[in-house]
């Protein structure tokens, strides 16, 4: 873990990609600097802003605002909010206009919402004329701690999620930590979710830190803890895609809780029963509880770490899912279309320990099975 930032102080975290190396600037009020910032990084370039209606309606015009201020022209393209605008129709529709507004190689998109308009806005640019530039301007703690890092784009097909897409970095992240003043207290929770994601996974002393520190995460006070918290799994993100971009190895990592978290959100059809945060948080308590019956860890880690997210006001049991939840031979159905799955075998995120996990490519479909019929009991 690193050492707090200085108040007051926006941070640079640096993702070495050689030729598509970028940089992720985060800190409160840099909204402000975004045109600026585009006219550093593409003189004479023109803006096409994506975003959905809930932000639209609270930042968009505070973003052509900015852009305006240094002579950046701009579009807008404004989709529906939510996870069914990573659809096909969307895509096209954001494509279109793209074309429409024309928006040439040498422009850049500019995505500025949550991981959904992301991840659309980021697909979008990666396909229309064979692959435009685009700036992550993140909205929700969760895209600004994870999807708007990476490269990973995409949309989703009828037989899962993220299953059409492309890797294409963006050019920049602006990350302003004041956007997630007006986020649903829900939706900062589940961007949450991901935040305890990275110190579950490789990194115990941050986890100790957020279990002393997270209220002031959430009221993103005059400590600076929000913008620690953010710059700590920005570094996190970018040191492991910088290693592994296109997840051939310990990219895999970042997926701690995604097993078992994308089958129960698929289960829940994708909807505001169980939003994506929350399915990642039950699933890394699951993942503990999983490692601990395997005698990998105590039960005592499993246990520590449910009340953290629990705390924080996450699911940590399955019955936490509001609604009916199918058995377990759905659940392992689930289970098995998810692109996680190589010949038949399971791929797992287990661990060793707090801050300490590792990719079994193995594990027996039996053993899940009767793992998620016991929490189902
Ligand atoms: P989201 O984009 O749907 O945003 C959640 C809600 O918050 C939406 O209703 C949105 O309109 C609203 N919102 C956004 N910013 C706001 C703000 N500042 N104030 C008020 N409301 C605001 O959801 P999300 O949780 O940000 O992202 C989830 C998506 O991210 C999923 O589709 C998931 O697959 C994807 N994801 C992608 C990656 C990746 O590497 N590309 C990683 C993790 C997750």
């Amino acid at each position: 873990m690193t050492a707090p930032l200085r108040a007051g102080e926006p941070v640079t975290v640096k993702v070495a990609l050689g030729a598509r190396a970028y940089d992720i600037v985060i800190g409160r009020g840099l909204l402000a600097s975004l045109g600026a910032r585009i006219k550093g990084l593409r003189p004479g370039a023109k803006a096409a802003i994506v975003t959905d209606e809930n932000v639209a309606g609270l930042h968009l015009v505070a973003a052509e605002n900015a852009l305006s201020a240094a002579g950046v022209a701009s579009t807008r393209i404004v989709v529906a909010p939510g996870e069914g605008s990573k659809s096909y129709a969307t895509f096209e529709t954001v494509c279109e206009a793209l074309i429409v507004a024309k928006v040439e190689r040498g422009d850049l998109v500019v995505a500025l919402g949550g991981g959904v308009v992301g991840d659309l806005a980021g697909f979008a640019a990666a396909a229309t004329r064979r692959g435009l530039d685009f700036v992550q301007v993140p909205t929700t703690l969760l895209a600004q701690v994870d999807s708007s890092v990476g490269g990973k784009t995409g949309i989703n097909s009828a037989q899962g999620k993220n299953l059409i897409g492309a890797f294409h970095q963006p050019a920049l992240v602006v990350a302003d930590t004041a956007l997630l003043d007006t986020l649903r207290k829900r939706d900062f929770a589940a961007g949450y979710a991901e935040v305890v994601k990275y110190g579950l996974l490789g990194d115990a002393g941050f986890f100790s830190w957020l279990e002393a520190n997270w209220q002031d995460v959430f009221s993103g006070g005059q400590n600076f803890a929000r913008e620690h918290a953010i710059a700590v799994c920005c570094r996190a993100k970018a040191d492991i895609v910088a290693r592994d971009e296109r997840e051939t190895g310990d990219r895999a990592l970042l997926n701690l809780g995604h097993t078992f978290g994308h089958a129960f959100e698929a289960a829940a059809g994708f909807s505001d029963r169980l939003l994506h945060g929350e399915a990642v948080a039950l699933g890394c308590v699951l993942a503990f509880e999983f490692s601990a019956k395997r005698g990998l860890i105590a039960a005592d880690d499993a246990r520590r770490v449910a009340r953290h997210v629990a705390a924080a006001g996450l699911p940590t049991r399955i019955e936490d899912i509001a609604g009916a939840v199918p058995d377990a031979d759905r659940l392992m159905a689930l289970i098995a279309q998810d692109k996680k799955v190589k010949r038949g075998k399971l791929t797992f995120i287990l661990v060793r320990g707090i801050g300490q996990a590792f990719v079994v490519n193995d594990v027996d479909a039996a053993e899940v099975r009767a793992f998620l019929a016991e929490k189902l009991a």
